[in-house]
């Protein structure tokens, strides 16, 4: 490998990785720029091993959206509708929304995913007593909700503070907070695609104060659209600097653009190759993020069973009834069992751990 790392003039970052040494802006553009894409999955691999070895994580959980109500209007998004009665627009009652638990109360889920859109009209105990009933249906389960930018949101829409809205969701069930939002952190594309939610300082000081309050968080990066490669690179290194204050975050999780039903659709998505490199590259530059995770319903089934020699340790979860890739032309199947997943990993030579949302290994058999 080192003839090939050589021939690739990746020589000295393989050094410096070997040598514990961080990985500057300038290192993760030759990581984008070298040809040798599998020379840069190679490096990728060694470090995931190091941290993991063959390990392969995944959680049986389910998603929900509850509204794709949303006053906001990035360009990317397939799944908002403006207002409420426009065609497609939904918001779901309570019930509805714990029915989604209940249909499943004899599966072993350890985690309800919750994101949505921004509503301008519901009462901020919508969301608090959504997080009470889950409770109240299954008291065990973890309830990863919110976005940042939802966080934010709801602090101005209800004259709180972003600590104060944190403190009264974790009052009633709140748990961890998922990573969207984040999309590119630099201000050049952050103005074009998203001009119209909370921007990057924000978003970050939302999760710096979740740290501190002891509640972990993921972080997203949004790529393949009008991003550069030093922007990707800035993003994963802001992420690694609020991790070196916090150590909060627990996983770092590209996002593939999808170009269907929005304002973005002349754009291709990315490749195949690119979704490779963007993990590898993540999981080379955020060393201090212990997992990598690859969103299957995102990547595609086939690439992210292959991410598993690109750097990723993670596959997500079980998901079940995803709306939101969907609606932006994602052909991937909705949901996959344990037992599925498990396969995918195992056919790829890695070992499954089902895992809970904070990375403990589930004790239960797989169904
Ligand atoms: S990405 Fe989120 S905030 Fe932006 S329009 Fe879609 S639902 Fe609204």
């Amino acid at each position: 490998m080192l003839s090939r790392l050589i021939a690739a003039g990746l020589a000295d970052i393989a050094e410096k990785l070997e040598r514990g040494e961080r990985l500057d802006l300038a290192d993760g553009r030759r990581l984008f720029d070298s040809p040798d894409l599998l020379a840069v999955g190679w490096l990728a691999n060694r470090e995931r091993e190091k941290r993991h070895g063959g390990r392969t994580f995944y959680n049986y959980n389910i998603r929900l959206e509850a509204t794709n109500v949303c006053v906001a209007s990035c360009l990317f998004c397939s799944f908002a509708r403006l207002k409420p009665g426009d065609p497609g627009a939904y918001t779901m009652s309570l019930d509805q929304a714990w029915d989604k638990l209940r249909q499943r109360a004899r599966q072993p889920l350890t985690e309800v995913h919750i994101v949505n859109g921004l509503h301008p009209d519901l009462p901020f105990d919508y969301y608090t007593e959504l997080l009470r009933g889950f409770k109240r249906i299954r008291p065990d389960i973890h309830l990863k909700a919110f976005t940042a930018v939802e966080i934010a949101f709801f602090a101005d829409l209800y004259g709180m503070s972003d600590e104060r809205v944190l403190r009264e969701l974790m009052a009633a069930g709140l748990d961890s907070l998922p990573g969207g939002g984040a999309e590119i952190f630099a201000d050049r594309v952050r103005r074009k695609i998203a001009h119209d939610k909370c921007g990057t300082e924000r978003y970050l000081e939302i999760h710096r104060t979740a740290h501190r309050l002891g509640v972990r968080s993921n972080v997203t990066m949004l790529y393949g659209h009008i991003e550069t490669a030093e922007e990707r690179v800035d993003h994963m290194l802001r992420a690694r600097a609020l991790q070196d204050e916090t150590r909060g975050f627990q996983a770092f999780i590209p996002l593939a653009f999808h170009p269907d039903n929005n304002q973005m659709r002349k754009l291709p998505a990315p490749s195949a190759a690119d979704t490779l490199r963007v993990h590898a590259v993540a999981r080379l530059v955020c060393d201090n993020v212990p997992h990598v995770k690859a969103f299957w319903i995102a990547t595609g089934v086939e690439v992210a069973q292959t991410s598993l020699w690109f750097g990723v340790d993670d596959l997500d979860g079980t998901v079940q009834e995803e709306k939101i890739y969907h609606m932006a032309g994602a052909r991937t199947p909705e949901a996959m069992t344990p037992r599925e997943i498990e396969r995918l990993i195992t056919t790829a030579g890695r070992e499954p751990v089902e895992r809970d949302t904070l990375y403990n290994v589930v004790a239960h058999a797989a169904m």
